[in-house]
Parts: structure tokens; sequence; C-alpha cells
């Protein structure tokens, strides 16, 4: 609710005069700060947010694509999210590019620059003597996004929230492979869909993601079969939402999200990510039958995580779990659950962490999860760059003497596990 008046705020304030909206640069709008100043990048919590963290090993698991399409890169989205009409969806869209300090008449290209620049940057910061670019290092992981597809495999554009091809996914991947790998994004009701899985893996891609509710995937279905034993013999991990999802609207198959369905590709051998460990929302509790209790979701997971069964393949990210509307008590649990750190996985949501009101340092600091004298360092990290301030906070979490440990930030291992 917070979030929904928010938004509908922000779609008033993008129409309003430059003079009134520089004003409001940096609480609600990110200024886009170019180079990050050395008191930042030498910052003792900056260096010791480093300590024990291999930049070769520190893949960022969960970075999204996002553009309006014209640079050629196939994006669209919906019309609804460039309406003003629908204010929430446009607000949300103009917040997100916003984020990503994206330039007019550029934005898709403008939108690959800012990564590169904020990747090269955290790089930068690993090394108190500025790195070696020979070196391995520090990569964002790109998400494909794909579309809306029907249960007679045929594809959906109209009811596309958000789309980008995995060809383009691809071509960003290998133009600056120090940078990126790639992610790709396959729907599992296509017709083709076991083949486009074998031609992006062979074309490099790490992982498959999933957002079910947004692409009309139902993930406890055997139309999915076939996929998930693909997935198993080639060892290609499925990152899939789950939970409530807030920041793409689509086919509205609500249901879909829930974590107890992943127990279908669990049971085929699929090595499966439930990203943000379904922190947010609620979702039925489908071991009490269809119209069982709601429940959080996140206790699904819990499930899920203590299933003797799943010890070898399930796995969650902790992208956007510092976010404002994630609680507190949530927070403590993936900080305290020592039993599920081997099986975590760093990932930050990119461009999210840029979008300043949905963070709040404060709060986190109020609750005990942080240290007061790091809220305005991290703060200021934010302006300049948001991959830096979501990796220094993680770093900073604590409950009691309970840190979230070195490995979960060491995310390449999972990923290459079994490869040559
Ligand atoms: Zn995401």
């Amino acid at each position: 609710m917070f979030l929904k008046k928010l938004f509908a705020g922000g779609a008033a304030l993008t129409v309003m005069p430059n003079a009134s909206a520089s004003l409001l640069d940096g609480i609600l709008f990110n200024p886009c700060g170019t180079a990050l100043p050395q008191h930042l990048a030498g910052h003792p919590l900056v260096i010791a947010a480093w300590e024990g963290i291999d930049p070769g090993r520190f893949w960022d698991t969960h970075a999204h694509i996002a553009g309006i399409g014209d640079g050629g890169s196939g994006i669209f989205t919906t019309p609804d999210m460039n309406s003003l009409w629908h204010p929430i969806q446009y607000a949300q869209h103009k917040f997100y590019l916003n984020a990503a300090c994206t330039e007019k008449g550029r934005v898709d290209q403008s939108y690959i620059e800012r990564m590169k620049h904020l990747i090269a940057e955290l790089n930068h910061t690993a090394s108190a003597k500025g790195g070696d670019a020979k070196q391995p290092h520090a990569k964002l992981m790109l998400f494909a996004f794909e579309q809306a597809y029907d249960e007679a495999g045929n594809a959906q554009p109209a009811h596309t929230a958000f789309h980008v091809p995995n060809a383009y996914a691809l071509k960003i991947a290998q133009s600056s492979p120090e940078n990126f790998e790639w992610v790709c994004s396959i729907h599992p009701y296509r017709h083709d869909a076991v083949e486009a899985l074998e031609a992006a893996v062979a074309q490099g891609a790490r992982a498959v993601k999933w957002l079910p509710s947004v692409m009309g995937i139902d993930p406890a279905s055997p139309r999915c079969d076939a996929f998930y034993r693909s997935l198993a013999r080639l060892n290609v991990p499925l990152i899939c939402h789950a939970g409530e999802e807030k920041a793409v609207e689509g086919m509205g198959f609500h249901d879909a999200n829930n974590p107890l369905k992943m127990r279908r590709a669990l049971d085929a051998g699929v090595r499966v990510v439930v990203a943000h460990c379904a922190s947010i929302g609620e979702d039925i509790d489908l071991d009490k039958g269809k119209h069982g209790p709601h429940v959080p979701s996140i206790e699904l997971f819990a499930r899920l995580m203590a299933d003797a069964n799943y010890q070898k393949n399930l796995f969650g990210d902790i992208s956007a779990i510092v976010m404002r509307n994630r609680s507190i008590a949530t927070l403590r649990a993936i900080i305290e659950h020592q039993d599920w750190h081997g099986r975590l996985l760093n990932g930050s949501d990119y461009p999210l962490p840029g979008v300043l009101p949905l963070y709040t340092t404060a709060k986190l600091a109020k609750a005990g999860l942080l240290d007061q004298s790091a809220v305005p360092v991290l703060d200021e990290i934010q302006l300049y760059n948001p991959l830096l301030f979501d990796f220094v906070l993680k770093r900073q979490l604590r409950y009691g003497m309970q840190k979230l440990p070195q490995s979960i930030f060491h995310t390449r291992d999972f990923f290459l596990r079994g490869k040559t």
C-alpha cells in the first residue's frame, strides 16, 4: 500500500517542472553521481566489506536488463507502462529507468553503459591498489525476460508486461565478458522450449530465469516436466521468483509463485534458486489442500529448505531482502538461519538498489541490524553506486553476533559446479 501511494505520488512528480524535480534529487530520484568520491571508495566500511571476499568469485546472481527498445534491443514493455492513465505502472517504470540513470533518446544503450560503469567501479574498490584489470573480477549475471505464453504454447504479447529477448542478453554479455554473464529466460510451454534451452546453454547461458505469475507458468504443471528433465540433464539452475511480485504486473497468475510448487522441479533433480528467499507476500499452504490457510511465503520456503530430500538442490538468493517492504523479522530470520547459509547466493536485483525510496537504512539501524554510524555512509554510497551500496549494506548486516558469511558472495562456484 505504501508503495502504491508512493508511486502514485511519483507519477505526479514526473510532470512537475524540472526546477522542482531537481529539489527532490537524492530524496526520491537518483541524482546519478558519476564517479564515486575517494572518501567513499576508500572508506573503512568499503575496505572491510571486501575482507575475505575474492572478487573473481563474486557474481551478482540477480541483475535485470531494462530499457524501452530504442536501441534495436527488442525489449518491449506493455503499453500500460508508458501511459499516464496507468499511473502506478507508469511511475514504476520511470523510477526504474531513473534508478539506472538512463538518457533520453538512448535509453537501452545508456542502461548498459551505466551497468558497466558501476561494476567497474565496484571492482575498483575491491583493491586498495586499484585492482588488476587482467585478474578475474566481479560480474553481473544479466537476466533475459521471457514473454507470457498461453497453455497451448502460443506467445501472448498483449499480456506481456515486459520482455527482454535472450539474443539481446547474450549480445550484451558477449560484448563485455569481463563484466557480464547471462541468464536465459525460456517459457516451458513453448513448443521449442528444450531446443531453445540447449541453444542458450551452448551459447553460455549460466541459468534460466522465470517469474511464473507474470509469464503465465504453473511450475507444478506436468507441462514443465520435459523442460525440468533437460535442466537436470544439462545441470543448469533455475532461478525462479516465489512469493508476491511487486515489480512487474503481467498475466496475474498470483498462485503461480507459491514456493511449494517448486517441488516438481526439485523432484526432477533440478537445482532451484528461489529468488529473494520468497521474502515477501503470502501463499496458500497447499499441503493443507487447495483451500488451505494463507501463510507467509517465506514459511513455505523454510519448509522446503528443511526437507532432507532437497538439501542438495534447493537454494535461495538474497536479492531485495534489504528493501523497505521486507519485514525486520524476515531479514532477521535470514541472518539467523545458519543452516541456510551454505545454500544462499548473493544478488542485488539491480536496478532496484538505485530506487532510493525503496530502501531505509535508518530503519535497519533502529532495529539493531546495522550500526548507526554506517547509515550516512551507505546513504551517500547509494547516490553514486547502488551495487556497492547493496554489497556494503549486506556485509554490515548483523543480528547480535551473527552475520551473513563470506561464502554467500562467492556465487561463481555454484554456477560452475560440475563444469569444466
Ligand atoms: Zn528481480
